[in-house]
């Protein structure tokens, strides 16, 4: 209990009173300490940096990058705890096949598992002791603050895993459901549990909408986490349920940002070190810009190292936020690399359109809408799937995008087709771009 409060007031402190250089100062400290310790403690690392001095955070900017490819290749030499990818593989393996989440790997690591969107798995490593930590983390840093103690929330996973078991602390009552309950149990659920904090992808939330009526207790908060939160979905959500939707945003490699007292984004500076680069490869600090390329250094993950990992999402840095924190804010998560759709400009040359734009168009189009997909097999040409009680809403959604389109000076073909659109059953993110073509920039 103690170590919960003194790490809640630590991240506090950092997020509300560092400056700048404060911040900078504790960032370099850190990647040096980490780097240190991978060197000592993993072979891969020992060879990748021996050589490579590390006084400023610029040096810090020359070191190779990682991505997960090369993680899961070198997954026994990188960690630092000697774990075999071999035994560990079969150990997820068999939690997987008899649905038992819980417990440790070697009563001691929480072993987390990512899909990637190739299909590629990534395999993560969490020291328990760090786990055991997370209740302080996450009060501090999930948007959820003292006020909002105590708190009963219903967290809607994909997957279980210990490390959400570790979360329990006095005043911070979790109840888990899968997201695949069916929708009514969900909200009986809420009404008898009376649950004032609702936690749920973004995809989950937008199936209870309709239902909200059902809900009788009063949500204080909903968080919503593991997918990007889209703005009118945010204004949706927050209209339907009477409450304030704030959102975490965070990935297996690391709790990149989450919301402060105004609901704004900010990086958690002090967990993650986060780089931003255009598409020219320039690095980006100021706000508006959008970063092509993100490379993120988990801070406090020594287990399993991640220094310089190439994450495919893009973001956008915001302005200051009133809250006062120096931690730079997010203006925008433009998705991953690999949600963006191409049309076609005057010229027949292709043109990028950002996946939280085309949503918008759709979502704000008609209430009827559900879900949506959207498939793009070729550039210029997508299929749209919608999920609607009805086709009435087609001609006027069709109409709608190409004129959106047009008004940005562009064109292309789409074909609406209405399906049922369910979310996925694995661990997988509900997707809702998918790209067949291959990127070539
Ligand atoms: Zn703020």
């Amino acid at each position: 209990m103690i170590r919960i409060i003194s790490d809640y007031l630590r991240l506090k402190h950092h997020q509300a009173k560092w400056d700048h250089s404060k911040i900078k100062k504790y960032q370099l400290k850190r990647i040096q300490y980490l780097v240190n310790y991978a060197k000592r403690h993993s072979p891969f690392y020992k060879e990748r940096l021996d050589h490579l001095a590390l006084d400023t955070l610029e040096d810090f900017h020359q070191f190779p990058t990682l991505n997960k490819a090369i993680m899961m290749e070198h997954f026994t030499t990188l960690n630092t705890c000697k774990i075999e990818l071999e035994d560990v593989k079969n150990y997820v393996l068999l939690k997987e096949k008899n649905k038992d989440y819980l417990g440790y790997y070697q009563n001691q690591y929480v072993i987390g598992l990512s899909s990637g969107t190739s299909g590629n798995k990534g395999i993560y490593i969490t020291d328990r002791k760090m786990t055991k930590r997370l209740p302080g983390v996450f009060l501090a840093r999930s948007g959820l603050g003292i006020k909002d103690l105590p708190m009963n929330i219903l967290f809607c996973l994909r997957v279980f895993s210990q490390g959400f078991d570790d979360i329990n602390a006095p005043l911070i009552k979790l109840n888990y459901l899968s997201t695949m309950t069916p929708v009514d149990d969900i909200i009986h659920a809420i009404n008898t549990k009376q649950i004032n904090i609702l936690m749920a992808p973004p995809s989950l939330i937008r199936i209870l909408m309709p239902h909200h009526e059902k809900i009788i207790v009063k949500l204080k908060k909903i968080v919503t986490y593991a997918e990007v939160l889209v703005e009118e979905d945010k204004r949706q959500f927050e209209k339907a349920f009477q409450t304030k939707v704030i959102e975490i945003y965070q990935a297996s490699e690391g709790q990149i940002a989450s919301a402060c007292s105004h609901g704004n984004l900010h990086i958690n500076e002090d967990m993650v070190y986060v780089e931003l680069y255009d598409r020219q490869g320039k690095r980006i600090d100021s706000p508006h810009e959008i970063g092509h390329k993100m490379i993120l250094t988990n801070l406090v993950n020594v287990a399993q190292p991640l220094i310089r990992y190439e994450m495919n999402d893009m973001i956008v840095l915001g302005d200051s936020c009133p809250c006062g924190s120096r931690f730079r804010t997010l203006n925008k998560i433009l998705g991953r690399n690999d949600d963006l759709i191409y049309f076609l400009d005057e010229n027949s040359q292709k043109s990028v359109v950002f996946p939280d734009l085309f949503s918008r168009w759709i979502i704000t189009q008609s209430d009827m809408i559900r879900e949506f997909q959207v498939i793009q097999h070729e550039i210029g040409s997508i299929d749209l799937f919608i999920d609607s009680e009805t086709e009435a809403c087609f001609d006027g959604l069709s109409s709608r995008l190409h004129q959106e389109l047009k008004s940005i000076g562009l064109k292309g073909k789409i074909t609406l087709i209405h399906r049922k659109l369910e979310l996925p059953k694995d661990d997988h993110k509900y997707k809702r771009f998918i790209s067949t073509i291959k990127k070539v920039d």
